[in-house]
């Protein structure tokens, strides 16, 4: 089947008069870190120029700062540091003429983080460091002219075009909310006022660019705040901003300080794009959706019901630079796919790490980590298809090393099929889909149902033995764990034992929570049902109050199931998640009642149930299972051996450390091991 067959409108060109991308997939903006380090102009351009190959229509950068109070990375202001910036820009071009390149500028506004950070009213956001100097109307002035000098140097650095954020929480955004905006001049109170600001910013800096420049402009179509835009004033500003010669409207959901989750795992694909397609009636210039869009398939969906005229992915692009030419040619199923974890990513950068892919860790690393085809093929056995196991032997096979992957299971994926069956963690499939093929690409010889022993292993000659296999569970030394009501996390999530109504889950790291979330959850995931998740967030798609939240504490559908999530340290449980997602695991859990308790200690489990200290006092819950979630340690026993016999081993995963363990290490060190294997 063709391409314009299979995914029609997602390979139709898009004129925008003045010049026309090629297709409608862009390549959102991310903040990578690159920006801020000494080589990262030659980074970025290795990392955008193997994406431009990949067959996206058009990138659009990490933000820009266009002066020094505006936060973020890497000011643009003058044409010394253009010159920077055309490294940039020159490697996409070389990479594919028609690919466009777009800056994105971004004013963080009270989020700047520094004592200079700046807004319309010195309010201080609910996640700002500091409270922000309230703008005078000359520095009103100074920032409108900024934006206009950054999107000429922008023009001078050989981009083909700007994206202006309008949204987030930054500069722009708080001038058009009646709560971070409380001035009473021309530039607040009305909306026709509060919106003169990127009005303004997007006139003049049309007048600047000229006709024929991509100016896009990305508006909070849903802010997510109580008290936030209102439908008719994000109709109003769409307008105005179109009358002001945008080329372009992407839309964007959400402030950073609001509470739903906008792109983690658990919110189902492409949920916001409806609401891209409400205002897209609204005005005349194309529009850009965004949000957990992931797949060709969703995309051409998107775009097939008239939701928008250009789809943005960002993180997918991470995950998989070849995405859409592995559309193009009918590879979907060896797309790698996002798995909208954020965990190498957003978390990386909210952390001020560099960012990458938990399932790519080459992302952002394309100078550094490559697989180059080996002089000297081995023939390499591997053992476990946990997500370590997957990533050594497909880098491996790869660059022409013979795999023999073997797993005593029947299937592969080791623990992410237990991550996998989670409630809002369906993604994980996508990862098993893409190393299943991955093997059949790269010729593995896979070995299912095979329990690897040294002795049968040691005999079968191959060069190199890697163990990747996996962990076991912690089972903790206290008086009763041998209990009948004492179960493991494996038997609960396959589904082997049942669960009383009373339950004490022992361990609240990833596991005890990603448990709790389990034997709590009631009808279907919210993942999968966008309804479902709108009630469980309390956001009205349809009726679009200010913000798009309803402003009532949601009601969650819940098991009914009396829960405690217990740990011995005393700080707060759930400290360890993610940092961008932690909280809306901590968020649902309180919503279904799961009781937290930190500084524990375990005394013993008998028929009356879970005996503990707690701050020294004394505390016996009468529960009817008791889960453990106690960590984990390495499954070394195969290694020990081999090892003895004086076969050449390597270990890697949780085999090698299970501590802290995740899938992004995992896969991290395999695939670096594999690389230079
Ligand atoms: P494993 O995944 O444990 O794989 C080991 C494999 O080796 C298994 O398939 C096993 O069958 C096989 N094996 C063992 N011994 C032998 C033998 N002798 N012969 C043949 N085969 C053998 N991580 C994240 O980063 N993000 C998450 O959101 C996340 N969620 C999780 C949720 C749950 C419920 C669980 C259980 C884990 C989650 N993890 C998550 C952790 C992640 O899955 C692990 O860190 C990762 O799977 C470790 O990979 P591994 O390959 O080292 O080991
Ligand atoms: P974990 O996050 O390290 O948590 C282990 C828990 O067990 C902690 O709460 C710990 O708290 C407790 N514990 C440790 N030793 C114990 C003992 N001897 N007796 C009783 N309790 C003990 O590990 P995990 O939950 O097993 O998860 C494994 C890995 O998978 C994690 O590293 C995690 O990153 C990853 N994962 C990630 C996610 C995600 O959403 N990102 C989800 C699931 C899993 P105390 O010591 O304070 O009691
Ligand atoms: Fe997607 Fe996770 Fe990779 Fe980020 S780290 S791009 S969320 S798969």
């Amino acid at each position: 089947m063709t391409e314009h067959a299979r995914y029609p409108h997602v390979f139709s060109p898009l004129d925008l008069g003045f010049t026309t991308l090629k297709n409608r997939i862009l390549m959102g903006s991310m903040h990578t870190g690159l920006e801020d380090i000494p080589d990262g102009f030659e980074r970025q351009a290795a990392y955008f120029a193997e994406r431009a190959r990949g067959g996206v229509g058009m990138i659009i950068t990490g933000g820009v700062a266009p002066n020094g109070e505006a936060g973020g990375g890497g000011k643009l202001s003058t044409p010394e540091e253009a010159a920077g910036h055309r490294i940039v820009t020159q490697a996409v071009h070389a990479a594919d003429r028609d690919v466009k390149i777009v800056m994105q500028i971004l004013h963080t506004g009270p989020l700047a983080g520094t004592e200079q950070a700046v807004a319309p009213s010195a309010v201080r956001s609910r996640i700002g460091r500091y409270a922000p100097n309230e703008l005078d109307e000359a520095g009103i002035e100074k920032q409108i002219a900024d934006f206009v000098n950054c999107a000429a140097m922008a023009k001078l650095a050989g981009y083909d075009g700007v994206e202006i954020i309008g949204s987030a929480g930054y500069l722009i955004s708080t001038f058009l909310v009646e709560k971070t905006n409380l001035r009473t001049d021309e530039w607040g109170g009305s909306f026709e006022n509060r919106m003169r600001f990127p009005v303004e910013i997007m006139r003049r800096v049309r007048a600047e660019v000229g006709p024929e420049f991509i100016l896009i402009f990305r508006i909070a179509a849903m802010d997510m705040l109580q008290g936030g835009m209102a439908w008719d004033e994000v109709v109003a500003l769409a307008q105005a901003i179109e009358a002001a010669g945008v080329s372009i409207i992407s839309t964007h959901f959400c402030w950073h300080e609001a509470q739903v989750p906008t792109i983690a795992t658990m919110v189902p694909r492409a949920a916001f794009a409806q609401v891209t397609g409400r205002l897209r009636k609204h005005v005349s210039v194309p529009m850009i959706t965004s949000n957990r869009i992931n797949m060709p398939a969703v995309a051409e969906a998107v775009l097939a019901r008239g939701d928008a005229d250009l789809v943005s992915m960002a993180r997918p692009m991470l995950a998989d630079a070849e995405l859409v030419n592995k559309a193009r040619d009918g590879r979907e199923d060896e797309i790698n796919t996002c798995i909208a974890c954020n965990q190498a990513c957003l978390d990386h950068t909210f952390t001020g790490r560099l960012t990458s892919c938990l399932v790519n860790p080459r992302a952002c690393r394309e100078t550094e980590l490559n697989y180059l085809p080996t002089a000297t093929p081995k023939r390499i056995a591997v053992v476990g298809a946990g997500p370590a196991g997957l990533a050594y032997a497909t880098t491996a096979a790869q660059r022409g090393h013979k795999v023999t992957l073997f797993d005593a299971s029947a299937e592969i994926g080791g623990q992410f099929n237990l991550a996998r069956k989670i409630p809002g963690k369906e993604e994980f499939d996508e990862t098993i889909r893409y190393f299943n093929r991955m093997i059949a690409v790269h010729g593995i010889d896979l070995r299912l149902d095979t329990r690897v022993d040294a002795a049968n292993i040691a005999t079968q000659g191959f060069d190199e033995v890697v163990v990747a296999t996996g962990i076991e569970p912690r089972r903790p030394e206290i008086a009763g764990i041998d209990h009948p009501k004492v179960v493991s996390y494996i038997d609960v999530i396959t589904g082997r034992v049942a669960v009383g109504q009373k339950v004490a889950i022992m361990g609240a790291g990833g596991i005890g929570f990603d448990v709790a979330e389990l034997v709590t959850h009631k009808g279907t995931s919210a993942a999968l049902d966008i309804d479902v998740f709108a009630k469980e967030w309390g956001i009205d798609f349809t009726g679009h109050p200010r913000g798009g939240v309803t402003g009532v504490e949601p009601v969650v559908a819940a098991s009914g199931r009396e829960v405690t999530l217990l740990q011995r340290k005393s700080s707060s449980p759930g400290k360890s998640l993610g940092k961008t997602t932690g909280w809306t695991h901590r968020l649902t859990l309180q919503r279904r009642g799961v009781r937290m308790m930190g500084g524990v200690e375990y005394l013993r489990i008998d028929d009356a149930g879970l005996h503990l200290l707690v701050g020294g006092e004394p505390l016996s819950m009468e529960v009817d299972t008791v889960i453990v979630c106690a960590g984990q340690l390495p499954a070394r026993g195969l290694y020990d051996t081999l090892v003895a016999a004086g076969v050449n081993a390597t270990l890697v995963g949780g085999a090698y450390e299970a501590n802290e363990l995740d899938a992004k290490r995992a896969i991290n060190q395999a695939t670096a091991l594999a690389a230079a294997a």
